[in-house]
């Protein structure tokens, strides 16, 4: 293996959920910010081949990246920070390494021999470890094990570092350890007790963490960083302090505070020239800490319970609401309790109303019926994929006056206005077989989205198995609803209008993927901007 890209993995200890994606992503931020090329990969130890099969509930959003894979929502917070993108090379998954284990087997391609975690498994996680570096493209790749060490499924991963970092050496390939110290209110102490019994686990699978770095509700007090360096065998600057942030944006300032951009950069012996160069970020998190505006933005949805669900909305709207200067507070409405009687009751007060993406016939008239208010009244709109595709079943019944539905909620329709994808009616598995990925949409001009992208070819992410029936088009746009974005190629509409209302955009596509911190997404920056248009009429 020939690479020249430098190898940091990120590790997690004590519980799950303490952020080591924002870690990784805050991480690589700090390098690219003093110049480096960086990419970040992440392993998931489930057996399932990508996320695209699980429930929303189960694992939050599905990321969808350019190239059409379905994958972790941590890889939209590698986007997000980074500003690049990422691939199905980027998310790796236990279900993908067996899957191409198996598949190899089946072609006799391991000769006769007994095929075995050790070395067949580990062999395949490091081969998917080391594709990234291959081009040459990147300076360093850094690589977040998902779950917990000490977990049963993380073990062939845990074993693949351990041999990645023997096979390259302490120059090339380092570890960091995340993980939690507790603060006991009634003793009133830190505990540094997990911690070392994670190391532990750790230092059994033959890997010594290079830093720790430890979110905590306190300050770190000196004597405890001395503690853990002294019982974790780590230098005392390379216990890092990870202090609960206000915002995940804050934490590449955090981490950059406690310097753990150049204990990474000592360790692994990389010089850098320069200082991190992070004026955009600073200014971008000035503006989202000063805002001078506010506006309530509703988002009605079927899996708002769990904001995980609609993760790369909520932070599109964090993007776009501080370009704007403004405070989005965002609404998480439940389309399920969305009827004729509660609607004006439940949106009255919003300033734009957004209907999200979703799957299946559950909460789908309340959809229609929110997008039935929001027309009639002038509310600003912004419909995403199934948002977009309610927009056009609600114009069909209510303006059109016709019996309408999409075939996902009445098979039976007499009116299917959206209805399944012809190439979609052949398919019968699940898995990866939707409209996935980056497709050319082109815009007319004149209309918001023209106005917003301010060019008329655009590239934009898809995850659906309907679309719009173009039987209908002449029809709907007759009487005001326009296809604005059409596909070039298959000549799918992709960007509907209504005439005559201040902001109605209904989009099949998914723009909330490509919003970034250093991109806002020009539709929610629109949005955001017609909303506080909104709010001024109103007051
Ligand atoms: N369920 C719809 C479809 O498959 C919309 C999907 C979505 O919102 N991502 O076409």
């Amino acid at each position: 293996m020939s690479t020249t890209a430098k190898y940091i993995f990120v590790t997690g200890g004590v519980t799950s959920s303490l952020g080591k994606g924002i870690i990784a992503a805050s991480l690589a931020q700090l390098l690219q910010a003093r110049g480096f090329k960086v990419t970040i990969q992440k392993f998931d130890p489930y057996l399932n081949i990508d996320p695209g099969t699980l429930n929303p509930y189960e694992h939050g959003e599905c990321y969808v990246t350019d190239d059409g894979a379905e994958t972790d929502l941590d890889l939209g917070h590698y986007e997000r920070f980074l500003n690049v993108r990422t691939s199905q090379a980027n998310n790796v998954t236990t279900g993908r390494i067996y899957n191409n284990v198996i598949t190899k087997e089946r072609k006799g391609e391991y000769l006769g021999k007994t095929v075995q975690v050790i070395p067949h498994i580990t062999d395949e996680i490091k081969r998917n470890i080391f594709l990234l570096g291959e081009s040459g493209e990147y300076d360093f790749i850094i690589t977040e094990i998902g779950g917990c060490v000490g977990d049963i499924e993380s073990l062939p991963f845990i074993e693949a570092v351990r041999q990645v970092k023997w096979e390259l050496g302490p120059n090339s390939s380092m570890v960091i350890h995340l993980t939690l110290i507790p603060y006991l209110k009634a003793a009133k102490e830190l505990k540094t007790k997990p911690t070392q019994h994670s190391v532990k686990e750790l230092l059994e699978a033959g890997i010594q963490p290079d830093i720790l770095v430890c979110r905590t509700e306190m300050p770190l007090p000196m004597d405890i960083r001395k503690k853990m360096a002294l019982f974790c065998n780590v230098h005392l600057n390379s216990v890092i302090e990870a202090m609960d942030a206000d915002t995940i944006y804050d934490v590449p300032i955090l981490m950059r505070k406690e310097k753990l951009d150049e204990r990474v950069l000592a360790k692994l012996k990389a010089t850098s020239k320069e200082e991190p160069v992070l004026e955009q970020w600073k200014n971008f998190l000035g503006k989202l800490k000063n805002p001078v505006n506010e506006v309530n933005v509703g988002l009605v949805g079927k899996y708002v319970s769990l904001p995980d669900a609609y993760k790369s909305i909520a932070e599109a709207f964090v993007h776009a609401g501080a370009e704007n200067d403004c405070k989005v507070n965002v609404k998480w409405i439940s389309s399920e309790e969305v009827t004729k009687e509660s609607v004006d009751h439940i949106l009255k007060n919003l300033d734009g109303v957004l209907v999200a993406p979703g799957f299946g016939e559950r909460g789908l008239e309340g959809k229609i019926e929110t997008i039935r208010y929001v027309r009639e009244n002038k509310v600003p709109f912004f419909g995403i994929c199934l948002g977009m595709q309610c927009a056009v079943v609600e114009f069909a019944r209510n303006v059109l006056g016709l019996e309408a539905s999409s075939t996902e909620l009445n098979p039976k329709t007499k009116n299917p206005v959206i209805d399944m994808m012809e190439e979609q009616k052949k398919i019968t598995i699940k898995g990866g077989t939707m409209r996935l990925g980056s497709y050319d949409c082109k815009l007319k001009k004149g209309t918001k989205a023209y106005a917003a992208y301010g060019e008329s070819l655009i590239h934009e992410r898809h995850r659906h198995r309907y679309e719009f029936n173009n039987k209908y088009l002449d029809q709907m746009e007759h009487a005001g609803l326009k296809a604005v974005g059409v596909n070039p190629e298959s000549n799918l509409v992709e960007v509907v209008e209504l005439k005559d209302h201040p902001w109605y955009v209904g989009v099949q596509y998914h723009p909330e993927l490509k919003s970034t911190v250093l991109n806002p997404h020009p539709l929610f920056v629109k949005f955001v901007e017609a909303a506080l248009e909104h709010k001024k009429i109103k007051a």
